[in-house]
């Protein structure tokens, strides 16, 4: 007779080899100089006086929460999490890191999609949520004074009750502001407003040591709006850091006027010829008359609003090829609509082979479970990611719009060779690309994302390895990473060599960052990816 320990087990097991789970979280390996069991203790205990004992905690059952995020890294535990509700409160964190040597994270809301927030070497996991107020919206001025713990739909409703927008990126409506537009802020305005990062006025933040660091024209005494100055301008330290050099407490951001109404224009080319979709982008945008635009591919129309694999490959297949979204906005219906005409015109001198489908015709394609009007209003205004919900690789490149042909259909064959094929994921084609211009035209973004299977191992190594050819391929061609890469990819094995020979001039700024790094994270607690000594990165939790 079996005993009932063995029976569960056995089931365990047995679920396990079903859902073939690869690896079993490991909470953290031990690390020679930071991060120490004694130390842990009194940092955990300090951090209680400080913040009080209800916003410490180094549970299992909360620190858990912080081990993962979208990306397919495996997790790491935090040991500690604190929830400061002040910029002081963040200062008295680093200030207890550092005479304990422990490692601080800063965590916005953990939607990241490249392990950013995965804690490698553990230490203390720092919440900014408590922080969660709209200092002050400047209707007049058009802009948002914040704190890291504001969220995309927070802001946004408060934006939109004074005719006001903000540019939201197509991520979770529960993404944080200030860490998105730290990290950049990929949206489909930036043809007119730029990303995120080209929104920011001035900001608080606190520097790994403890001190607190004010700039922007308010620090100078001037308004927020003013130009940056006297001099020299620290306003963009921090873009792009990705946490590794401090904590921004607060921030000002640009809000824009939304329009009254908006008019959408659906230009679409069967064709995977791309030369007149990125002639008919650049020529739109140098306009500068549409609010958003951007070249969406079938499969990104699929894979965004499709519920199910089925209804992707539907929508897939009912949606033409290349589509151009255009939005344009007036203060009175004819406004929207005649900007979208002009526009039009100008589409259509480019190539006759473009069509264009009435709203009521693309509604129809979508079909009647998909409502596209809903999908589009969600893409432009509740920032509402729908059915994006598993892990992906985000292949995100900043380049010359016509540079883009060559490097798109290189990264098409470069993923579809590298991909192969799985019945059980998206077909390797279906990797889905889009550009968007960037400033009028003077550059653009394109984003190639690969889906994989998870639970699949060697899906997953080729759909890496796809990306990473795809990326350095098009960084090949002179186009440049779209988020903070320098400070992740510091010390990471291969690249050390790669990198020079790739992109000569990157080593000279990469010295730059190192130093600055050095100079005001003096323990290497803030995100601490590399190490001081080696220059070497002990573990990889990039993708
Ligand atoms: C489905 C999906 C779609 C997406 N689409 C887009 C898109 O269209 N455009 C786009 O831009 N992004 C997109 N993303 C990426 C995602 O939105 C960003 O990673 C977002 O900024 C994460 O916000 P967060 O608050 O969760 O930041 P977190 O993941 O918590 O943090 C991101 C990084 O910033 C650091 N950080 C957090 N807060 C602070 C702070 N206050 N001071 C200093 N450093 C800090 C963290 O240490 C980390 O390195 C998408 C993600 C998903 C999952």
């Amino acid at each position: 007779m079996k005993r009932e320990g063995s029976v569960r087990r056995s089931r365990y097991e047995e679920d396990r080899k079903r859902r073939r789970i690869v690896k079993i979280p490991v909470k953290h390996e031990s690390d020679p100089v930071n991060n120490l069991p004694e130390n842990l203790e009194k940092a955990r205990d300090l951090l209680r006086e400080a913040l009080g004992s209800e916003w410490v905690s180094d549970d299992p059952a909360i620190t858990c929460g912080y081990a993962r995020d979208q990306s397919f890294t495996p997790a790491i535990y935090p040991h500690i999490v604190a929830l400061p509700a002040s910029t002081e409160e963040v200062a008295e964190i680093f200030r207890i890191a550092n005479r304990c040597k422990v490692d601080v994270m800063p965590y916005g809301t953990g939607v990241s999609t490249v392990g950013a927030t995965i804690p490698l070497y553990g230490g203390i996991i720092c919440d900014l949520r408590r922080m969660d107020q709209i200092l002050e919206i400047d209707g007049r001025r058009m802009q948002a004074r914040i704190q890291p713990g504001v969220t995309y739909v927070m802001l946004q409703a408060e934006a939109q009750r004074r005719d006001l927008r903000l540019t939201n990126p197509s991520t979770s409506a529960t993404a944080g502001v200030i860490s998105n537009h730290t990290m950049c802020n990929i949206n489909t305005m930036s043809c007119k407003y730029g990303f995120g990062m080209d929104n920011i006025l001035e900001f608080v933040m606190v520097l790994p040591t403890g001190e607190i660091l004010e700039a922007g024209p308010r620090a100078c005494g001037m308004q927020a709006a003013h130009v940056p100055g006297p001099g020299p301008d620290l306003s963009s330290y921090f873009r792009y850091s990705m946490g590794t050099m401090g904590i921004v407490t607060e921030m000002t951001v640009r809000l824009y006027p939304e329009p009254r109404f908006l008019h959408q224009l659906y230009p679409a080319y069967d064709e995977d010829h791309l030369d007149d979709i990125i002639e008919a982008l650049y020529r739109i945008a140098r306009d500068n008359m549409a609010l958003e635009l951007a070249h969406l591919q079938n499969t990104f129309y699929g894979i965004f609003i499709g519920d199910d694999n089925k209804e992707t490959e539907r929508l897939v297949k009912a949606m033409p090829r290349n589509n151009i979204m255009a939005f344009f906005g007036g203060s009175t219906k004819e406004e929207a609509v005649l900007k979208a005409e002009l526009s039009r015109r100008v589409v259509a001198e480019v190539s006759p082979k473009f069509d264009f489908i009435d709203a009521e015709i693309m509604y129809d394609l979508a079909g009647n479970k998909v409502k596209l009007d809903r999908w589009t209003k969600y893409f432009r205004e509740t920032v509402r990611v729908q059915r994006v919900r598993g892990s992906f690789y985000i292949g995100a490149l900043i380049d010359r719009l016509d540079n883009f042909l060559g490097t798109e259909q290189a990264m098409r064959v470069i993923t579809t060779d590298q991909v192969g094929t799985n019945d059980e994921v998206l077909r390797p084609d279906d990797a889905s690309a889009y550009f968007q211009p960037y400033h009028m035209g003077r550059m653009a973004y394109l984003e190639f994302d690969l889906y994989s299977n998870q639970a699949d191992k060697d899906d997953l190594l080729r759909v890496l390895f796809g990306y990473l050819r795809a990326s350095f391929g098009g960084m090949g061609r002179g186009a440049l990473f779209a988020a903070g890469a320098a400070c992740m990819i510091m010390g990471m094995p291969m690249l050390d060599m790669a990198l020079p020979m790739m992109m000569p001039t990157f080593m000279p700024y990469l010295d730059t960052v190192i130093a600055l790094k050095k100079e005001t994270d003096p323990n290497n607690i803030c995100n601490r990816r590399w190490d001081y000594e080696s220059g070497e990165m002990k573990k990889l939790a990039l993708f």
